[in-house]
């Protein structure tokens, strides 16, 4: 079987690792000249780990990781008002655990078969040809495949070209992302709420920790760092001097969030995953958990055999269910986040324990019956 994927960001080089080790031959096409040397930090819970054990790296990944055995929401002025630990619900799934992103690339695209990814090449185009996939790609070749899996990213060309206007869309929050040393006062996952602004910490290394910031997109103005220490300035510790002491060059990432609704992302001889399916707001820390997902349940299908249809209509069943559920809890969260300061800190402090628990029990669930 000819299998082509295009993209390697974590769902490509997941898939490809989860084709290669149920014996399936693979290329990769990644349009970037080289894998990235940027991006801050992620955090991945329990089902992620899991995803990253059926692919056989997760004591790998783990070595490098800094494990989050709390979750703590706190107000702008650092009352607490919900804190939960992490083993309470992810314990018979698996770890959660926080890394840079480029340890996280790094370990997979090392266990692929060398020269399993090109860089530097672009797939342009696909269409169906007879029983085939046709791409062409950016060097001017053109090739055929059993199947085209699309794991090009939240504005992926190969989407708007197979599936019409599913376009990305921006959801009204802007985000900066940046890794500064660890200072000990984070020791596990930390989030302060302020109006409509969000200051997270996380724990990646004993000596670094990862700092996400956001606010709605009307008030990022230019982006910089002196606009996020102004936005940020009212808030308390342990995060708010955090951002005070930042140096006005510190390098940052700077995003404006978007979505792609999850929608039929199969089509003939051709499969969506990751973003390029159904890219979300952050706000669950799923985003990478079902890319690898995502490749896990896709490789086990196609190595069991069979038409190509029926496999690709069998993995859209199995995964539909549970990116959905993702997407609409993490605009639920997105919503508690930006309402009124004093009814969302009540329902935190109240609530809290439940909503947690409610949101994530789902994801602990098989894969696959
Ligand atoms: C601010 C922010 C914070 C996040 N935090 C977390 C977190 O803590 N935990 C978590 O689980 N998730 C998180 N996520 C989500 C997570 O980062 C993404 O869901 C995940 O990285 C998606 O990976 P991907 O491979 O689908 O897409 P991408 O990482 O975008 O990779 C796509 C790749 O395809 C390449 N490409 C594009 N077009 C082509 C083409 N035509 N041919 C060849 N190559 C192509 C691109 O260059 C890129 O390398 C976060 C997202 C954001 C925006």
């Amino acid at each position: 079987m000819r299998v082509l994927i295009a993209g390697a960001g974590i769902a490509g080089l997941s898939a490809a690792r989860a084709l290669e080790i149920n014996g399936i031959d693979c290329e990769v096409v990644e349009k970037r000249e080289r894998p990235p040397t940027e991006g801050a930090g992620i955090f991945l819970l329990g089902n992620a780990a899991r995803a990253l054990g059926d692919l056989g790296l997760l004591d790998e990944v783990r070595s490098v990781a800094y494990p989050i055995a709390t979750q703590r929401i706190l107000s702008s002025t650092g009352s607490v008002l919900n804190h939960v630990r992490t083993a309470n619900v992810w314990r018979e799934c698996g770890p959660c655990l926080a890394l840079s992103r480029q340890s996280l690339t790094g370990i997979l695209q090392r266990s692929l078969i060398p020269g399993t990814v090109s860089y530097g090449l672009e797939a342009v185009s696909t269409a169906s040809r007879g029983k085939m996939r046709m791409v062409r790609f950016s060097d001017g070749q053109e090739k055929e495949y059993d199947l085209v899996v699309g794991a090009a990213g939240v504005n992926s060309p190969l989407r708007s070209a197979v599936f019409g206007s599913n376009a990305a869309r921006e959801i009204d929050i802007s985000c900066w992302r940046l890794v500064v040393p660890n200072n000990g006062e984070i020791d596990g996952w930390t989030a302060m709420l302020g109006n409509g602004r969000t200051l997270l910490g996380i724990p990646i290394s004993e000596a670094e920790t990862y700092i996400y910031a956001d606010c709605r997109s009307s008030e990022f103005g230019d982006g910089s760092v002196n606009t996020m220490k102004r936005l940020f300035s009212g808030f308390a510790g342990p995060l708010g001097p955090m951002v005070a002491a930042l140096d006005p060059a510190t390098a940052v990432h700077r995003a404006i969030l978007q979505e792609v609704p999850a929608k039929r992302w199969i089509a003939d001889r051709h499969v969506l995953i990751g973003d390029a399916a159904h890219a979300c707001s952050p706000s669950m820390a799923q985003g990478a958990g079902m890319a690898i997902e995502d490749a896990v349940v896709l490789a086990e299908l196609v190595s069991k055999g069979g038409p190509i249809d029926g496999i690709l209509e069998r993995f859209h069943e199995a995964r539909i269910g549970r990116v959905g559920w993702v997407q609409k809890k993490s605009r639920a969260r997105d919503k508690l986040r930006s309402g009124s300061s004093r009814i969302r800190n009540a329902v935190l402090r109240l609530f809290g324990d439940g909503l947690y628990r409610r949101t994530y029990e789902p994801l602990t669930r098989p894969l696959l019956p």
